[in-house]
């Protein structure tokens, strides 16, 4: 019996959970993220699978690391970023992968495969916005956000709000103080939408969550207050500490519920906390949890291997 992994070989956490599902007999097949870019053979003969020449199509459980999407092709020149010259076809070409890889995916979980997590859930449903309306319509505490292009909105958000941070719709920036500086610059939100919040103050928390089962509870503890933990130097050099957090049993019901609304099975979830009081900002659908397993002892690739070779049993 074997379970598959979908992400580069060298992940430590791929490499963990193989770890953990040989420990619950199960052997794995690697599907490396990057086959495609590399070259490597997959192929769909009239609906069946093979890669590298072997049939895959046994393989009823994966850990998917990453769904694999068009890249920008980009490079850096002069401290700047600039297209490629042949941007349209490599552009074109990485879409065309990732696509492929997409429908795959999709055509394993309808035929009933299990996939921590499936494609819906690790691209489209990962975007804040409907993130925050799910666990707004559970009743979860969400910051007050206005998401918007209209410099007229975010003014009049800011002078209600006044403490507000900024962030973007799909990711891939820190979070940012909405300082007067900021404010100067509103113009440039005609280009593209950006999220504007409440600053909410406290502890930042991780929840992580495979199924039902809050596997680990932590707070992030840097010596220093940041707006976004990531800026703090001892988190960016790996010395972060973690307190452990015990959840009340209504914030625990809305991770569980908030994850299923977004089809997570694996669920990496951020909170602030101030005393009872606890705000969700969003879910993550595949979490870089290594460090906390490592520092917090909190077993999360077993949990995660459970979950794929029950899967693959089943
Ligand atoms: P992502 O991690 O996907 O970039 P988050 O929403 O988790 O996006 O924001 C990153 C970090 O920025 C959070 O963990 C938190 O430390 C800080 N942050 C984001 N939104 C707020 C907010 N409304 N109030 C206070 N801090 C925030
Ligand atoms: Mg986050
Ligand atoms: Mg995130």
């Amino acid at each position: 019996m074997r379970i598959g992994i979908f992400g580069e070989g060298s992940d430590p956490q791929c490499a963990a959970v193989a770890r953990e599902a040989a420990a619950l007999g199960a052997d794995t097949l690697y599907i490396d993220s990057r086959a495609l870019d590399e070259g490597k053979p997959l192929s769909m003969l009239d609906g069946k699978t093979s890669y590298q020449g072997e049939s895959v199509d046994d393989v009823k459980g994966f850990y998917v690391r990453s769904v694999p999407s068009p890249s920008v092709p980009a490079m850096k020149k002069d401290e700047s970023l600039v297209l490629y010259e042949d941007w349209f076809t490599t552009f074109t070409q990485t879409r065309e992968r990732a696509a492929y890889f997409l429908a795959w995916l999709l055509q394993l979980s309808h035929r009933g495969a299990t996939l921590v997590n499936g494609p819906h859930a690790a691209s489209v449903m990962q975007h804040k916005p409907y993130q925050l309306h799910a666990l707004r319509s559970l009743g979860a505490k969400v910051p007050r956000t206005l998401i918007s292009n209209d410099p007229a909105a975010i003014r009049a958000f800011h002078a209600e709000v006044k403490d507000v941070i900024y962030k973007p719709v799909m990711g891939g920036a820190v979070t940012r103080a909405l300082d007067a500086e900021a404010l100067e610059r509103l113009d440039a939100v005609t280009a593209s939408p950006v999220i504007f919040q409440e600053r909410i103050p406290g502890d930042d928390l991780r929840v992580t969550l495979v199924g039902d089962e809050i596997v680990s509870c932590v707070a992030i503890v840097t010596p220093e207050q940041h707006l976004d933990f990531r800026d703090d130097p001892v988190y960016s050099s790996g010395e972060a500490m973690y307190r452990e957090v015990v959840l009340p049993e209504p914030v625990q019901r809305f991770c569980r519920a908030s994850a299923r609304a977004c089809g997570l099975t694996l669920a990496g979830i951020d909170l602030k906390q101030r005393a009872r009081d606890f705000v969700f900002l969003e879910l993550n659908s595949s979490p870089i949890y290594m460090d906390v397993e490592l520092k917090a002892g909190h077993r999360i690739s077993r949990a995660i291997a459970r979950r794929v070779v029950e899967g693959a049993r089943a």
